[in-house]
């Protein structure tokens, strides 16, 4: 099998680093204005392996708002709480569109997956808690478990996701009238808007992907995050859907179930190998970074980490 441990040891990830500092495209997200203000030069890089050692660069540690990488986890987090009412609730099928589409399956009135708004803004809120707040701080500390460390939420950006949240407020009505949400729309956006804002880093995101890369339990702490069960679900909904409208070039060329954010942070899970997290604000059209797909498909490349790839 491939040695993935061995070549994440060898790798040099700063002169990766430098490669990807010259991919000057993209444009940073201004949907919020804490977005907005994001600095487009910084870059960071983590993998973490088997045994929980982390191999990184600089700006790794830069702190930024999780946004749609929290989509994987929240939905294992669901998956957990209640596996059959959301597998019922929420479909697992790629839109071709944009992760803000206005979109749900016009049979069943359901999101068509959990890695868009319409989907997360629901599974969101079918984790366990009878209040809004009791369904955040499930989510809270299980992303935390998921990081092996405490996370926070960035009130700013929070408060700006549910000012600004029109669009995500009109998928929540939408759902609404279709029966497919029973929450109050400003309660679910209240826990999909701080889920959103919680803040993560490169090496945050790389130990959060390991984790669900090695059947759920986290190699840094030790601890089994959620059943092994569960990741095999996470982990191909990922593959089809987690690069938005670029998913499908994104399995051709980098051939790893993977969630991106407009923050400009991307994680990967090699299965049984690794976890990789990258951050660098510019984005691509399709809303994924810039720096993290080149850095992706060169790490694919460079170390063999596509699962349809050589042994
Ligand atoms: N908070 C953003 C939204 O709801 C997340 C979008 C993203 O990261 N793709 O639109």
């Amino acid at each position: 099998t491939r040695d993935a441990k061995k070549q994440a040891e060898r790798y040099d990830l700063h002169a990766l680093r430098e490669r990807m500092l010259a991919e000057t495209g993209g444009e940073v997200d201004d949907s919020i204005p804490e977005l907005a203000s994001a600095n487009p030069d910084v870059c960071g890089l983590a993998i973490v392996d088997d045994d929980g050692d982390v191999r990184d660069t600089p700006d790794a540690d830069l702190e930024f708002s999780v946004q749609s990488a929290v989509k994987p986890f929240v939905y294992a987090l669901a998956l957990v709480d209640d596996r059959e009412r959301v597998l019922d609730a929420v479909g697992t099928e790629p839109t071709g569109e944009a992760f803000d589409a206005v979109r749900l399956e016009s049979d069943t009135g359901r999101p068509p997956n959990p890695m868009v708004n319409a989907g997360a803004l629901l599974t969101a809120n079918l984790v366990s808690g009878s209040t809004p707040d009791e369904r955040f701080e499930r989510i809270l500390s299980g992303l935390s478990a998921f990081a092996g460390r405490d996370l926070r939420v960035d009130d700013a950006v929070s408060s700006s996701e549910q000012l600004l949240g029109d669009r995500n407020r009109a998928l929540g009505y939408l759902m609404r009238s279709r029966g497919t949400l029973d929450h109050p729309v400003d309660d679910a956006i209240s826990v999909y808007a701080r889920a959103c804002s919680i803040v993560v880093s490169a090496e945050v995101l790389a130990v959060m992907g390991a984790t669900l890369a090695f059947g759920g339990r986290n190699p840094v702490t030790g601890a089994q995050v959620v059943p092994r069960e569960i990741v095999p679900i996470v982990l191909s909904v990922m593959a089809t859907c987690g690069m938005y409208d670029g998913s499908g070039r994104w399995m051709r060329r980098v051939g790893l179930p993977a969630k991106s954010g407009v923050a400009g942070g991307l994680f990967a899970s090699v299965p049984w190998q690794l976890g990789l997290g990258v951050y660098s604000p510019p984005l691509d059209k399709k809303g994924n970074s810039v720096r993290g797909v080149f850095a992706c498909e060169r790490l694919s490349d460079d170390m063999g980490l596509h699962v349809f790839g050589a042994p």
